[in-house]
């Protein structure tokens, strides 16, 4: 229950990036904090809640949205990024996934921006991290030059399997969306 002395914030967090990086499990991770390797591909438009004690004046309804099988277009209809930041995923262990957040920033950036016109904070989510040791990552670009200059606020390597990272990842999210009132 929010105290009368709370105001609520309502957050959206799209999660995106081609088939199969793992933006349900993500999700999922975050939210309900179980994982599973049973593959199920998103069907129809679907978001997940959780709920952040920001501070003693703040609540935020933080929903996060799958992006939900329309991966498979290459893009997103303009009216489903109205108020929304953006986390990008990609698969550390299929490098065509990393070819493709370019194009999916590129498409949030032409969809959504700030009051002010700036783009929408976005962070690089490098998923399937726990791959590595089994020798399944192919070579990256240096993520940190990617990054600035490609606009994105940060990255991390995360594993919704093994729980790496994701509650970072969202965290430098929310952070920075706050800080920008
Ligand atoms: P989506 O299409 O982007 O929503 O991807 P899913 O969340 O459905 O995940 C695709 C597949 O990758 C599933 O079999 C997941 O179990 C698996 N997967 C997702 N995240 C991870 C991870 O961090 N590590 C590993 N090893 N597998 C993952
Ligand atoms: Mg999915």
């Amino acid at each position: 229950p929010v105290s009368a002395m709370q105001q609520e914030r309502l957050l959206k967090v799209l999660v995106i990036g081609d088939l199969g990086v793992g933006k349900t499990s993500i999700i999922t991770r975050y939210v309900h904090q179980v994982f599973s390797q049973h593959y199920r591909a998103t069907i129809g438009v679907d978001f997940a809640l959780r709920v952040l004690d920001w501070d003693h004046k703040t609540v935020v309804r933080l929903q996060l949205w799958d992006i939900a099988g329309q991966e498979r277009y290459g893009h997103m209809t303009r009216v489903y990024y109205r108020e929304a930041v953006g986390a990008l995923v990609f698969d550390m262990t299929r490098m065509s996934t990393f070819q493709a957040v370019l194009k999916w920033k590129g498409d949030l950036d032409s969809k959504v921006a700030l009051g002010n016109g700036r783009p929408v904070p976005a962070v690089l989510l490098a998923n399937k991290c726990d791959q590595r040791a089994q020798g399944l990552c192919p070579k990256l670009p240096k993520l940190e030059a990617f990054c600035r200059d490609s606009g994105f606020i940060g990255w991390y390597e995360t594993s919704a399997k093994d729980d790496t990272n994701i509650e970072a990842a969202i965290m430098c999210l929310v952070r920075s969306i706050m800080s920008l009132e």
